[in-house]
């Protein structure tokens, strides 16, 4: 996992140790002194990740992480705020300038590489995301995505913690957002039990616990489907470098020490809240552009490539099992009239509805789809024929018996279409062989005068 990572720092010594440390880890370092600076070398040479200290003169870092993530083509760029050790305050500020995470100085190795991996990690999402979203509304997928997390991110939030003064503080720190909703336990069966049946977005788990090894607990929330993709941050003593190098290892995706700094808690657990948020949003997005792939962008019902491929489920299903099957194919008739005396778009508000009064007509185990054009079909699972027709006979009925009125000017406008019907029969030995007899009976209805249903 390679990145290229800028680091800001105004004194000289600091920038060559953090560059020496990174250069170290096979990251691609450059460097810039001032805020200025800092800012012409993103615009130029847009890197991975920031590094961006806070103290500087002019323009501090505060300033400079402003003006990133209120440009539209940066702020998608990861920002770890350097602070001083005991400006506590300086965590909470950062996070108001829209930092994604901060280190204290002197920054602490294990420290700097977890958050860099992590950041770089997140950032992949980001790219992802907005590369999705570009590429799909440039396909004319209209996307709902929105770039950035809301203000006020809340979460649910779990809590797995055996000292009551550690609990208090958690209480304290997190109550001030009152988006959060907590839930504590001390049990690692409980805890596993909620962060698989309530709505989690963070786990918080101390590996300080009397009785239980909370390392365990985050090995089992890692394997487990339902909860592997769930953020985990956990509490940690710093004198123990090797048990947080074995929680990162593990898939951990954060971690406080000990003893936690009730500001620092608070901003993390937001940090990891917007981190769920972004790979939740890819998940959505991918979710929407695979199922675009299977629907019509006009009807919504599902399109050619679904039937394909489920037509040859059904069909073997239905001849392994010996069960009815049966399939519809509608046309509407004289649809270019239409298109020609009422015009284009009235000729899709048509095609909608209809579409709309199929999908209603049939049964949930039914698969209606809009084949192309004014061509729709209706596969018709444990359907014989004879059931086959009284159901094309309904439809047909909904089609030129309801006026299609609600549109402008279309008083008089009276729809039909014919229908073709082909059930299973013996010789069939393909699934195309069920739309080629759909397609003769369907050409039959066309040559018997339309507006009728018949079978071949
Ligand atoms: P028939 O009764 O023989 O089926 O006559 P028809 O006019 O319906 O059949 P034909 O295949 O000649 O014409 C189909 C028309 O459907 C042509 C085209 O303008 C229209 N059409 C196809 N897709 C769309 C669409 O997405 N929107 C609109 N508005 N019209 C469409
Ligand atoms: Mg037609
Ligand atoms: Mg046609």
């Amino acid at each position: 996992m390679s990145a290229r990572i800028l680091v800001v720092d105004d004194i000289l010594t600091n920038v060559k140790l953090l560059e020496a440390k990174l250069t170290a880890e096979y990251f691609d370092v450059y460097t810039a002194t001032s805020g200025q600076e800092a800012l012409d070398l993103v615009a130029s040479t847009p890197p991975d990740i920031i590094l961006l200290d806070v103290m500087m003169p002019h323009m501090d870092g505060f300033e400079v992480c402003r003006r990133i993530k209120s440009n539209p083509d940066t702020q998608h760029i990861p920002v770890i705020m350097v602070t001083a050790l005991d400006q506590t305050a300086d965590k909470l500020n950062g996070l108001a300038a829209g930092a994604d995470d901060f280190l204290t100085k002197p920054v602490n190795h294990i420290a700097l590489l977890a958050r860099v991996k992590s950041l770089v990690r997140l950032k992949m999402v980001v790219d992802e995301l907005r590369l999705r979203t570009t590429n799909n509304e440039a396909m004319g997928v209209p996307m709902d995505v929105v770039l950035q997390p809301p203000k006020s991110l809340g979460g649910n939030i779990l809590i797995v913690e055996d000292d009551q003064k550690m609990v208090d503080l958690f209480s304290n720190s997190l109550n001030n957002n009152e988006n959060h909703s907590l839930f504590f336990t001390s049990d690692p069966q409980e805890g596993l039990y909620l962060a698989s049946s309530e709505n989690i977005d963070l786990i918080i788990i101390s590996l300080n616990m009397d009785d239980f090894d909370g390392l365990r607990l985050c090995s089992q929330l890692k394997s487990m489907d339902k909860t592997r993709n769930l953020p985990i941050l956990v509490v940690i003593d710093d004198s123990n470098p090797q048990k947080l190098a074995r929680a990162l290892d593990m898939g951990v995706n954060d971690y406080i020490s000990h003893p936690v700094d009730s500001h620092e808690l608070y901003a993390r657990c937001l940090l990891s809240l917007k981190r769920k948020w972004y790979a939740d949003q890819l998940r959505n997005n991918l979710e929407l552009s695979m199922e675009m792939v299977v629907r019509d962008a006009l009807t919504g019902m599902f399109n050619r490539r679904y039937i394909d491929s489920n037509l040859k489920k059904i069909f073997i299903d239905a001849k392994n099992n010996n069960k009815p099957l049966s399939l519809l194919l509608l046309d509407i008739d004289r649809f270019k009239r239409v298109n020609d005396n009422y015009g284009h778009d009235i000729g899709d508000e048509i095609l909608i509805e209809f579409a709309s009064r199929i999908r209603a007509g049939v049964r949930g185990i039914d698969i209606a789809a809009r084949l192309g054009g004014e061509e729709f079909v209706v596969i018709l699972p444990d359907t014989d024929l004879e059931t086959a027709i009284n159901i094309a006979e309904r439809l047909r009925v909904i089609i030129c018996d309801e006026l299609f009125v609600n549109l402008p000017n279309c008083e008089d406008l009276t729809i039909s279409m014919s229908v073709g019907i082909s059930t299973l029969n013996n010789r069939d030995n393909k699934p195309e062989n069920l739309l080629k007899r759909a397609d003769l009976a369907l050409y039959k209805a066309k040559e018997g005068g339309r507006n009728r249903v018949d079978t071949y």
